[in-house]
């Protein structure tokens, strides 16, 4: 199972993963808000972070992909 890269926000230093991008051996800081209810991104959403930045790694993102699949799996077998 394939796992997300987590690495510090350049603008918040909160860690969110890193999404894959062209540019090799970096990763694009996924899209978040500083606080939850905030109208407005964080300024370090989507900037390019190094990987040797990451500190840790994240299952919880692929954990709810596949959930989600499973779900549509699932109302697709009712018809
Ligand atoms: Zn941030």
């Amino acid at each position: 199972m394939a796992t997300l890269p987590k690495a510090p926000c350049p603008s918040c230093a909160v860690p969110h993963a890193l999404l894959p991008t062209k540019r090799i051996g970096y990763g694009s800081v996924k899209d978040h808000k500083i606080e939850p209810r905030a109208l407005v991104l964080c300024p370090g959403s989507m900037v390019h972070v190094a990987y040797a930045e990451a500190r840790a790694w994240q299952l919880e993102f692929e954990r709810a992909q596949q959930d989600a699949a499973a779900s549509t799996a699932v109302e697709e077998g009712l018809f």
